[in-house]
Order: C-alpha cells, then structure tokens, then sequence
C-alpha cells in the first residue's frame, strides 16, 4: 500500500499537523496579553481614484511578537475563535477613527476603511460603539467605511438588514471585501444597501490571462444597484490601465503603495495635498 511505501511521509505529515497545533497553543496564550503589551499598531495602505488620487486609507492590523511579525491571516482567526476579536476590534476603530481625525487635518474629505468581523459586526454593544467612537473624535460618519467580508450574506436576511439601518443611520459606510471568493446569494446583494464592493485580488491578479467578466460583471451590477466599486491588489500598471479602461472608480494596491506605517501614510497625504495645490 501507499503507507507500507512511504512511511516517513507519514509520520511528517502527524510532525507538521503537531507543529501546526502547537504553533496555534503558542499564539493563543500570547494573543492574551498583546493588547496591554501594546504588541498591535495599525498600519495604512491608500486607495485611489481614477486619476490616481487618494481618496481613502485601510487600516490594516499588524502584530509583532518576540521580534517577528504575524500576519493577520494568521491571528485574526484565532482571535475570532476565542472571542478577543470583539476586545481587539474596538481598538481597532478608536485606532483607526484618532488617525483619520488627525488625517483630516491634512484633507477634510479622506477616508477611513476599517475590516470588521463578523463576530464583531452582530456584537450587541457594536452600534453604539461606532457611534460613539465617530462622536469621540468628531468623524462625519460618512468618512468611515465598515468592511465586512462576504459572509455576512450566510446570516439571516433580516438580522442584516436591521444592522445595517442602525450603521446607515450613524451614516457609515458598508464594504463588501473580498468579493467574488465566498458565497454570496445576487438576491441577498440587491437586497442589501451596500455602498462599496471591493472585487478580490485573485480576480485581478490573472486580468490579463484570464479576462475581465467578472470584473465586467461586478462593474454592470453596481449601476443597477447603486454601489461603488474598488479592485484590490492592482501590482502592475498593465492591469491599472485594463482595468480603468472598464471603468473602475477605485483601486488599491502594490502598483500604487504598500501598507505604511502612520507617520509614512501622513507623509504620503501631505505630499498628495501639496501636489493637487499646486
Ligand atoms: P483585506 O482586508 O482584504 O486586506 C487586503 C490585504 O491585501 C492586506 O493584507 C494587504 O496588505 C494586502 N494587499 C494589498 N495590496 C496588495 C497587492 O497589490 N498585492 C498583494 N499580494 N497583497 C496586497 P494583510 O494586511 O496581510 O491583511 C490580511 C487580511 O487580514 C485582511 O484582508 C483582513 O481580512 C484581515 N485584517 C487585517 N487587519 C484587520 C483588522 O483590523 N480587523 C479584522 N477583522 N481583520 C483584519
Ligand atoms: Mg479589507
Ligand atoms: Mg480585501
Ligand atoms: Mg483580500
């Protein structure tokens, strides 16, 4: 049999699923005390628009443990696993929200994009915290930018859509991010009053092999049903130009910055402000 051939592929396999668990033991009793440890900063990654203007910053969470960085795609499950996400994410946006205070100093009208999980998002206390953190620092509500990945389509068409009047009414904007990896339900879509739909990096990444019907799809459905559109993760300048050929208003990515850290971000702003002055 296989086994009987390759036994030590075996037994790497049971070492690499041992280290993997004790990996994720390790960094769950470190997430405990990141927060007072002061081990989380955010950083700030520019969107732009079709003149390559930016209009927006994301805040992007970073950790760094004993001298190394751990990314979010690893953490970020865990901390939804054991519930710290709610603590952590409302860090997250007072973090987020004194920035974009501070931001808007340089630019009146910059925008803040802040990921919210899911477990985050139905957290009772989760409205009044949005509210109260715009009210902190003073924010017009419609300069924040909640993004929720696809998986809010999974819950229940009326628990959405009475989160999402309460977060209009503070006058926050909704993100879909990630569009086009999960499952999402077209009906639930039109359903749904959603002001932005960030179209995943996998769908850009191969625009030049692969073609743009999705992105063509997404662009069509947006006019009928009345959202914005943003391409993640545009590295190179073939696929800016293909892709404002079909009219996207929004993108990010490499090809226009990378994630900076907050003093990098308000240098990048000052200069962008400078040059539309001039
Ligand atoms: P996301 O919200 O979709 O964020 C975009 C991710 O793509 C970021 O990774 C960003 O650094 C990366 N990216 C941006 N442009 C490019 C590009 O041109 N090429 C490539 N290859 N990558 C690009 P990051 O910072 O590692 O974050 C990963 C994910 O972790 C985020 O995906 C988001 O889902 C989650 N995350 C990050 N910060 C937070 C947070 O504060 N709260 C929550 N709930 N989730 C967060
Ligand atoms: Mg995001
Ligand atoms: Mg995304
Ligand atoms: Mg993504």
């Amino acid at each position: 049999s296989q086994k009987a051939k390759y036994p030590e592929r075996v037994a790497f396999y049971n070492l690499d699923l041992e280290h993997n668990l004790l990996r994720k033991i390790m960094l769950n009793e470190a997430l405990k005390g990141a927060l007072e440890r002061q081990e989380f900063r955010l950083v700030y990654q520019p969107i732009v628009d079709s003149a390559g203007q930016i209009v927006s910053f994301e805040a992007l969470m970073r950790w760094r443990y004993q001298d190394q960085e751990i990314s979010p795609v690893e953490f970020i499950p865990l901390m939804e696993q054991s519930g710290r996400i709610v603590e952590v994410g409302i860090w997250v946006l007072e973090e987020a929200c004194k920035t974009l205070a501070k931001m808007r100093q340089c630019n009146a009208d910059i925008c803040m994009c802040v990921n919210i999980s899911l477990i985050q998002f139905y957290d009772k206390g989760f409205v009044n915290h949005v509210k109260r953190v715009i009210e902190q620092y003073a924010i017009p509500g419609h300069l924040l930018h909640l993004e929720v990945t696809e998986s809010i389509f999974r819950s229940d068409q009326m628990q959405i859509n009475q989160k999402v009047s309460q977060l209009q009414q503070c006058g926050v904007k909704l993100s879909i991010d990630d569009f086009g990896t999960g499952y999402s339900s077209l009906s639930v879509i039109q359903n749904m009053n959603i002001d932005y739909i960030k179209i995943d990096r996998s769908f850009i990444q191969h625009i030049e092999q692969k073609g743009l019907s999705i992105v063509q799809a997404v662009m069509n459905m947006s006019k009928s049903l009345n959202f914005m559109v943003i391409a993640e993760g545009v590295e190179t300048y073939k696929q800016r130009q293909i892709l404002e050929q079909c009219g996207i208003p929004y993108m990010q990515g490499y090809y226009f910055s990378r994630p900076m850290e907050q003093s990098e971000a308000w240098n990048y702003l000052t200069a962008a402000s400078s040059e539309i002055q001039y």
